[in-house]
């Protein structure tokens, strides 16, 4: 009996305590929550300070090139650029993640440590009980904390993302639309590639990056492989780093890709005068242009020195060297600055290049062509002394002319529509571009009473009379706009020549973006 009332009593005992100790931890059940919600915040705290049990495995250069950062493939042919990516677009997916290890890791080890506690002793049990009452809370105050980090942090990075977005998004734009109105481009001076951004080489490391528009790997600058800090826009990173080439990577002229970028190819038959055409053009240009405050200029040593032989061959009146077939002459890149150097606001790129009669004629490869397709217009020239109706006239006393003026090989309306339908054969789009028609050599034609009208710069209607009416009709028919000039690479030179070889170019630069003077339409005949 006594026994049984000492059960009962123990019992009661037991029971009493449970339930004091019960009340305890039910009364400090919400402490046990803050703990737990605590938790959440400080272990999210300890990965943002690189602290932790988990540290947060960084996004690292490598990660952008190889593709394992997480990031949206870039469209194009190269995978992103050795940079460091931008928080907002990758490591905090990373940052996450370690934070959620590091709170859950803590809570894990709280219930194994409690339920292996006194392990084969009566208080293990005693043990479990207490870490149930304790950790439950702890847990669950852990897991509203979680949530709690996961909206606050949702919040902070949406506000980040429409920050960032804006920034990138204005940057881009800017960029993008400055160089649109500037219709800026870079074209590559040997393979002939044209591209609207170029690539750049990092200062510090020399590393091509082929993309260094705003984006996931910087919004107002980009931080490099190296540790460079790189400005992001083109704009920006024309004038602190090289431009190269996306195709060969080559460097590019100076200011590719940020100014107003020109090419004219110049066309005609072998022998027509294209090259004098192009140096005399060129030299004319200067004169034409210094009227008007603008200054040309060289950006690289090649231009510089074919425009000084040029001017040479011009001054000493010598026969220009033909040039060679079976490749494509390297353009000659010349800068005009509004105002005097250093402005980029009035900049232009012109890239002029005179392409050996032959060589569009048989090639398998169109690669070059690139060239032409991006060119707004073009010029073809027209050799007079080639055309059978001008040979007539040129009979008896006047044969010594024939020989003077070294005329072209070949009927200048056969080498245009040879010329025109490879260029719509290699996709370039004739429609969409200018044609000016320059007949040369008008020098040795001023005297001659049958070519009065050609001098006096009807030469539309000189052309349908010589013969050429079929020419005349098929470059209207097959460009947007077709102008034609008649000029003198010999004594057009001087300043204020009718004759002047700077016409077809000056006209095209102001199609191209450039205006150099007013437009002077043609008012004597219709175009
Ligand atoms: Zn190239
Ligand atoms: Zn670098």
């Amino acid at each position: 009996m006594p026994y049984i009332i000492g059960g009962i009593l123990l019992l009661c005992l037991g029971l009493w305590i449970a339930s004091v100790v019960i009340t305890i931890a039910a009364w400090l059940f919400p402490l046990f929550m803050l703990i737990g919600s605590s938790w959440a915040f400080v272990a999210t705290c300890q990965v943002l300070l690189g602290r932790g049990s988990r540290l947060p495995v960084l996004v690292t250069p490598n990660d952008a090139v190889n593709g394992t950062a997480g990031l949206r493939e870039p469209k194009g042919p190269f995978p992103r650029d050795w940079a460091w990516p931008s928080y907002l677009a990758a490591q905090w997916r990373r940052d996450l993640i370690a934070a959620w290890h590091n709170g859950s890791g803590f809570i894990v080890r709280g219930w194994r440590w409690g339920f292996n506690y006194g392990d084969g002793s009566k208080l293990k049990w005693v043990s479990i009980g207490i870490t149930i009452l304790v950790w439950t809370g702890v847990t669950l105050g852990a897991v509203l904390g979680a949530v709690e980090v996961v909206i606050i942090g949702a919040i902070a990075l949406g506000v980040g993302w429409l920050g960032w977005a804006a920034v990138v998004g204005a940057l881009r734009g800017y960029d993008h639309v400055v160089r649109r109105m500037r219709k800026a481009s870079g074209s590559c001076p040997v393979c002939y590639h044209v591209m609207a951004v170029p690539a750049y080489r990092c200062g510090g490391c020399q590393v091509v990056h082929h993309d260094i528009r705003p984006g996931v790997l910087g919004a107002a600058s980009r931080t490099c492989g190296c540790g460079a800090k790189l400005p992001t826009t083109v704009l920006r990173a024309s004038r602190q780093l090289e431009a190269l080439c996306q195709r060969c990577d080559r460097p590019l002229r100076g200011g590719s890709g940020a100014v107003t970028d020109i090419r004219v190819p110049v066309f005609g038959p072998v022998s027509a005068g294209k090259t004098r055409l192009v140096h005399a053009g060129l030299f004319t240009l200067r004169d034409v242009a210094a009227a008007e405050g603008v200054v040309l200029d060289f950006v690289d040593d090649t231009s510089r020195q074919a425009f000084q032989h040029g001017e040479q061959l011009i001054a000493s009146g010598g026969d220009t060297a033909k040039t060679p077939a079976g490749q494509l002459a390297p353009a000659i890149t010349v800068r005009f600055t509004r105002g005097g150097p250093g402005k980029s606001r009035g900049q232009a790129l012109v890239h002029l290049f005179d392409a050996a009669g032959e060589f569009y004629l048989d090639r398998d490869d169109n690669s070059e062509l690139e060239f032409l397709d991006h060119a707004g217009g073009l010029v073809f020239v027209v050799d007079p002394f080639a055309i059978g109706w001008v040979r007539d006239q040129l009979g008896g006393a006047l044969e010594s002319r024939l020989a003077e003026a070294h005329p072209a090989n070949g009927d200048p309306e056969q080498v245009y529509h040879v010329t025109a339908r490879r260029l719509r054969d290699y996709g370039v789009e004739t429609q969409r571009r200018a044609l000016a028609i320059a007949v040369v050599k008008a020098d040795l034609l001023t005297d001659l009473p049958w070519a009065a009208d050609l001098c006096a710069g009807a030469v539309r209607g000189w052309l349908n009379t010589a013969g050429l009416d079929n020419l005349v009709l098929a470059a209207e028919r097959d460009f947007a706009e077709v102008r034609y000039f008649v000029v003198s690479s010999v004594t057009g030179t001087r300043p204020g020549h009718r004759l002047t070889p700077a016409g077809p170019f000056r006209w095209l630069l102001g199609r191209g973006g450039f205006a150099l003077g007013r437009d002077e339409k043609p008012t004597t005949e219709a175009v």
